[in-house]
């Protein structure tokens, strides 16, 4: 899983990485906290943003405002912000690319540094990169390389290199990548931007893991804001046909939502929140088809949800697989028609949208 910059930062932060001071900004109204200079970092989770507009140093405080709600709007690569990252401004001397990854072909952890750092570091020469195994045994060579190829004393590298290993061990990421690692006006290292990718199948052993990305809904995806009807489905796929069955009709998807494995009362009660922001839905078709998910589970928490919302449109739900006749048997006692297949779900929506 991919972290946004400022979780990243704040797992870096726990494993005491200089990093530089922030808030998050999660709403505009907190701009009123912050004061300049300072750098607005739009958190969406893809890089590049320096060259897209997404990191914006505000000199003049008659600015915040105004770029602030800009970069809220603003569109990277698809992705639009929660939240910004207000940071202290960073007097750089230099900028350097350091990153430690998995490589899957060896089972091995790398250490890859470029002198060169900054938003042009793919434009270096592939030879120019350090590029070298890492472990905890070789730990104190690694950094002697490093510090020989960056040109610091090694007393800089070696502890921030060392910190730098056991937060990617500690946390179980497969990338950790600082790009700039800024080396500053007043002689020191600090991690100005973080990628991170933590390893999904060690998520058993961090209870503390809760980021944006896994929240619920975290790939609810707009098609159409004019769009009559809404759909979710479990898997990419079935999420992906039930939109496409819905546009074959002849009716306009408003959305796509894989509403993932776990779909519960708090997951089902998001995406109806979201889909009744949207102004045209008259209808919601619900796909289910159930194996280590069960049917009855997405029923009482549909049941739920319903509970909940008061101007819902009406539900077409088709349910299959596990524990498939006790779901029907729960939406019945409470009034929610289930129906055998999509096929019917949008045949009924369709003829209540033509009511
Ligand atoms: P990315 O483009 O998504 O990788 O975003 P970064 O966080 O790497 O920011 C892009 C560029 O903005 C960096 O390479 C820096 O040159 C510049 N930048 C970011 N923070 C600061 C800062 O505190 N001070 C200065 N002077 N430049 C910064
Ligand atoms: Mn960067």
């Amino acid at each position: 899983m991919k972290l946004l910059e400022y979780e990243a930062k704040q797992l870096l932060r726990k494993s005491h990485l200089p990093v530089p001071d922030s808030k998050l900004i999660a709403s505009i109204a907190d701009i009123v906290t912050i004061t300049t200079p300072i750098v607005l970092k739009s958190q969406v989770p893809t890089g590049g943003r320096g060259k897209l507009g997404g990191v914006v140093i505000v000199e003049d405080a008659n600015e915040l405002n105004q770029t602030a709600k800009q970069l809220f709007t603003l569109d990277i690569k698809g992705f639009t912000p929660n939240a910004l990252l207000a940071e202290e401004k960073i007097e750089i001397q230099d900028e350097h690319y350091l990153s430690l990854l998995i490589d899957r072909d060896t089972g091995t952890i790398r250490l890859v540094a470029h002198r060169d750092g900054g938003v042009e570091v793919e434009n270096n020469q592939a030879d120019d990169f350090l590029n070298i195994p890492i472990d905890n045994d070789a730990i104190d060579s690694c950094a002697v390389e490093l510090a020989t190829y960056l040109r610091y004393d090694i007393t800089l590298i070696s502890p921030f290199l060392k910190q730098l290993y056991r937060a990617f061990i500690d946390n179980d990421a497969t990338l950790l990548e600082i790009n700039p690692l800024i080396y500053t006006k007043t002689n020191e290292l600090t991690c100005s931007d973080c990628k991170m990718e933590l390893d999904d199948s060690a998520s058993f052993r961090h209870p503390d893991w809760q980021f944006e990305n896994t929240a619920p809904n975290a790939n609810f995806v707009t098609l159409n804001n004019n769009g009559t009807i809404a759909t979710i489905a479990n898997g990419a796929g079935l999420a992906m046909a039930t939109v496409d069955a819905v546009a074959t009709a002849g009716m306009t998807p408003a959305n796509f939502l894989d509403i993932g494995g776990g779909a519960n009362t708090a997951s089902v009660l998001a995406a109806f929140q979201k889909i009744v922001s949207f102004p045209h839905i008259s209808a919601i078709v619900i796909n289910i088809f159930a194996g280590i998910t069960r049917c009855d589970e997405v029923a009482r928490a549909i049941i739920a949800a319903k509970q909940q919302m008061t101007d819902l449109p009406p539900l077409y739900i088709r349910l299959a697989g596990t524990n498939f006749e006790e779901a029907v048997a729960l939406l019945s006692a409470e009034n929610i028609p289930t129906l055998a297949t999509l096929e019917e779900c949008i045949l009924n929506a369709k003829e209540h949208t033509h009511a």
